[in-house]
This record gives structure tokens, C-alpha cells and sequence, in this order.
């Protein structure tokens, strides 16, 4: 598979680590509120890449992780009276519910920032040994970019004409975890606990305090993935400076590269505008669903655009969503057996060769669907013969697959007419007997009536083509 690679602004293909796992790791979501159609189309576009690696047999395995402490949870939890813990815990099961409708698969590891407090600590410690850290008089810690020559080069720092800035012995400069894109300076790994915190610190060789936003992810990207990964992703807006700490951080603290790919979602705009409380344009799932529109609806229109160019999200995006689900759906019935998502190469494809290309030449999914609908509007499926359709069901079901979009099976609980019982035991006590001949005969005989045998060890099934 190919992918445009911030990192090296190219697109390249991506390196199979034989016999091993890739490595992802997405910035997960800040459990807070409800995550906006903003973050799911990030999280929706992380999750079709998922499912096309494991298609294409590179055996993927993610990290995305939940942010449960930063200054907006702990904001709050305090605003709301609850503990950060029951606070989070709520927000994060809702996200997980949205997800779910929307079909987005769970990582393989889901860590929680607040429950790894002590290997970020550790990292801190390895930082501030090696010199690229320091602690302040009030008790906290802040990355010392000066002593990180390659700081900026994911986004591109050193055309911006910024001047990097020592925060002053006071350590009053710079805590916030999210800061001004036009600011470059040293920044928070950990922060002294202040009266607006709460309850909400940890102990540390510094004194009370928490964890800064960016140590999060380098410590967890380590303790579940190693000290490098194969591919980093997340939306636009964490470029700078969020990724470029967690490369500052890691990089200095491992001696090691961080990530080989970086991958970034561009952003979704509603009409033609950034999403704000304050415009009345920010949606969440919740508001589509109450709209009348499907989660497969949703999905559907935010993936239907590039993943590296923006995305102007309007009602009639919804609308063409819905045909474009409904046109799947019919031509789904029409070739359905029930049977699941079998691994191909690409040289198997005989029908939707085009499409699984475009998915994997920088995950087009524009192109993608272009293919399926061009193929679906011309198919003559009555001239089809049973094998061709199998290998058609078969193809349709994997693209499916890879876009997440799960379609209902309507023959999933057909009888077998006597007739094709017989035939299959026929074939059965055929194959048995080692007359593979007879055996084959049979079976081109049963695809002839539109049914396919299925032999496992000790017995067989049979399904409609
Ligand atoms: P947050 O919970 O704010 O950390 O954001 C979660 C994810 O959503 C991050 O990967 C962000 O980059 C991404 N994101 C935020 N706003 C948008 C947007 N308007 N369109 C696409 N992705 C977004
Ligand atoms: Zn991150």
C-alpha cells in the first residue's frame, strides 16, 4: 500500500515487517464532551486504513489512546462536581457507543493517559538524565528544544521564520497543553499542581503534579509498540505542536526514530466554514441520527472525500449518502451468499480490481467508490456463471469490508432445497471415497443451480451464490 508521508512530504509505499505486525498508533480522542462528525472523520478515515492493511495482509496492530487528564477533563470534572475518573469514564463510554454505530473497529490497545502516569514519569526522568529537560523552581518539567537540532522538520518549523523561546525560570510561561501555532517554545512535561487542580495531581521526583498532554502519547506509543512504529496518524490540527513533541520526546528519550510514516487527516468543514459551538455548526452524531440520516449514512459521507484534502460537509452530503447506501445495498442482495471476507491478492481481483487498487494507491476512497459504482451500473449478472459470482459476492463483500460499510445478508437464513442436499451429500461420500472426479462433477453441477460447498475436515456447507 502507498501513502503520502508528511514526514517525507512523498508518497511511498509502506514496508512489510516480515511475518511481524505493523505498528499504528492514532491519537485518540480527549474525553470530555461528545467528539464532533470533526473527529470522526479522522477517526473513520484511521479505521478504513486499518481495514485495508489487514486486507492486504500487513497484519496490522493500533494504539489509540484516551486523553483523561489535561486541562479541559480536569476543567470539567471540577466544573461538574465529579471526580476526573467517573467524568472520563462517562465521556469515554459514549464515545465507544458513537463509535460502534459508526462501525469503527476498536484498537488492539485503547490506553488511558491517567492510568500511565508512572511510565510517563519515567520518560520525564530519561529526558531531564540526558539533558533535554529541565525542572523548574515551582516544580515542573519543560522539554528543552534547543537541545533537539531536528525540532519542526514534520511541519516544516524552519520555513516558518519562528524563533524558539526558553520559558523563564518562574515557570510561568507556557503550561497550556494546546498553545498558539505561531509559538515555539519549550514545553510542559510535567506541571506543578496548582489550587485549580484539584485533587488532580501524582507524585514525582518534582513534587505534586500531572503529566503535560504530549508525554502521553510517547510513553504509551512505547509501553504497547516499542521505542519505533511503523505509522502515526492523526487530524491536521496535531502537526504542530503535538506531534512534533511526541517526536522531540520520544526521539531524545529513545535514541531511536519515532515513526516511520506520518499520516494526517484533513480537516471537515461544515458549509465551507471551521465547525464552532459559536457558528451553531458543530454536529455530533446524535444530531445526524436525530436528522433522520443512518450512522452508515454518516460514515459513508465522510469517507467519500480524499483524506489529505478538506472536506466541505453539507446536508447534501447526507443526502447522496443515502442513495449512494441504498444503490449498495440492492446490488448487494442481488449477488448475496452470506459467505465472509476472504484475503486477496491483487492479481485475484477479476472484477473490482480497479477499485481495491485505488484503496491502496494513498487510500483513494473518491476513486474507490468511482470504481464500484462504474462496475455495479454495467455488470450484466444474469450472464454470470455461479463461480463468477462467488468471486464477485467474494470481491464486493472484502471492498465492503475495507470501507466499513456492513450491508444486510437477506438470504442469510435460505433453505436448501432437498435437491441440493442430496447433490452435496453425493458429492460428500464422492469425495470420500477419493472419486474426485465424481466430486468435482458434482459441485460444477451445484454451482450450475447457484450453490457453493464449502469442505472443512470432518464436513461441509453449503451456500447460496
Ligand atoms: P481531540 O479530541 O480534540 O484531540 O481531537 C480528536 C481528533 O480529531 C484529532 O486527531 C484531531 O486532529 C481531529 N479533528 C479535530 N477537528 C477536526 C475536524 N474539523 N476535522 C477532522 N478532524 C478533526
Ligand atoms: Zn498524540
Amino acid at each position: 500500500m502507498k501513502l503520502f508521508n508528511t514526514l517525507s512530504e512523498k508518497k511511498e509505499e509502506l514496508q512489510r515487517n516480515s511475518g511481524g505486525r505493523f505498528t499504528m498508533y492514532f491519537c485518540g480522542p480527549t474525553v470530555y464532551n461528545y467528539a464532533h462528525i470533526g473527529n470522526f472523520r479522522t477517526y473513520l478515515l484511521q479505521d478504513v486504513l486499518t481495514r485495508i492493511l489487514e486486507v492486504d495482509g500487513y497484519n496490522p496492530c493500533v494504539v489509540r489512546n484516551i486523553t483523561d487528564v489535561d486541562d479541559k477533563t480536569i476543567r470539567d470534572s471540577m466544573k461538574n462536581n465529579v471526580s476526573l475518573k467517573t467524568f472520563t469514564e462517562k465521556w469515554a463510554t459514549i464515545f465507544h457507543e458513537d463509535c460502534s454505530a459508526l462501525n469503527v473497529k476498536l484498537p488492539t490497545f485503547e490506553p488511558k493517559a491517567a492510568e500511565h502516569v508512572d511510565e510517563q514519569i519515567a520518560m520525564i526522568e530519561v529526558l531531564v538524565d540526558g539533558g533535554f529537560a529541565y525542572a523548574t523552581a515551582d516544580g515542573s518539567v519543560y522539554f528543552k528544544i534547543s537541545a533537539f537540532p531536528a525540532y519542526g522538520a514534520l511541519s516544516n518549523l524552519a520555513h516558518r521564520e519562528l524563533q524558539t523561546q526558553e520559558v523563564d525560570s518562574s515557570g510561568k510561561k507556557n503550561l497550556a497543553d494546546e498553545y498558539d501555532r505561531e509559538s515555539v517554545s519549550d514545553f510542559a512535561l510535567w506541571k506543578a499542581t496548582k489550587p485549580e487542580d484539584g485533587e488532580n495531581f501524582w507524585p514525582s521526583p518534582w513534587g505534586n503534579g500531572r503529566p503535560g498532554w504530549h508525554i502521553e502519547c510517547s510513553a504509551m506509543a512505547k509501553k504497547y509498540l516499542g521505542d519505533t512504529i511503523d505509522l502515526h496518524s492523526g487530524g491536521v490540527d496535531l502537526k504542530f505542536p503535538h506531534h512534533e513533541n511526541e517526536i522531540a520526546q520520544s526521539e531524545c528519550a529513545n535514541g531511536k526514530k519515532f515513526s516511520k510514516y506520518w499520516v494526517h487527516m484533513n480537516h471537515l468543514l461544515v458549509d465551507g466554514a471551521k465547525m464552532s459551538k459559536s457558528l451553531g455548526n458543530l454536529y455530533t452524531l446524535a444530531d445526524i441520527t436525530a436528522m433522520g440520516y443512518s450512522p452508515q449514512c454518516l460514515r459513508y459521507a465522510l469517507i467519500a472525500g480524499r483524506y489529505n484534502q478538506q472536506l466541505n460537509f453539507t446536508i447534501n452530503n447526507l443526502v447522496a449518502a443515502k442513495n449512494a447506501v441504498e444503490k449498495l445495498q440492492n446490488f448487494f442482495e442481488k449477488i448475496s451468499d452470506g459467505s465472509g471476507v476472504q484475503k486477496f491478492e491483487i492479481s485475484d481481483w477479476k472484477f473490482f480490481g480497479e477499485a481495491f487498487e485505488a484503496l491502496i494507491d494513498d487510500m483513494n476512497t473518491p476513486a474507490c467508490l468511482g470504481g464500484i459504482f462504474r462496475l455495479i451500473n454495467d455488470i450484466p449478472i444474469e450472464e454470470l456463471n455461479g463461480q463468477q459470482r462467488l468471486e464477485l459476492h467474494r470481491e464486493f463483500s472484502t471492498l465492503m469490508y475495507c470501507l466499513g460499510l456492513p450491508l444486510n445478508d437477506k438470504n442469510e437464513n435460505v433453505e436448501i432445497p432437498e435437491n441440493i442436499k442430496r447433490l452435496a451429500a453425493e458429492r460428500w461420500v464422492a469425495k470420500q471415497s477419493k472419486n474426485f472426479a465424481e466430486a468435482d462433477r458434482i459441485r460444477l453441477e451445484l454451482l450450475d443451480h447457484g450453490w457453493n460447498v464449502n469442505d472443512s475436515k470432518d464436513t461441509y456447507t453449503v451456500e447460496r451464490v
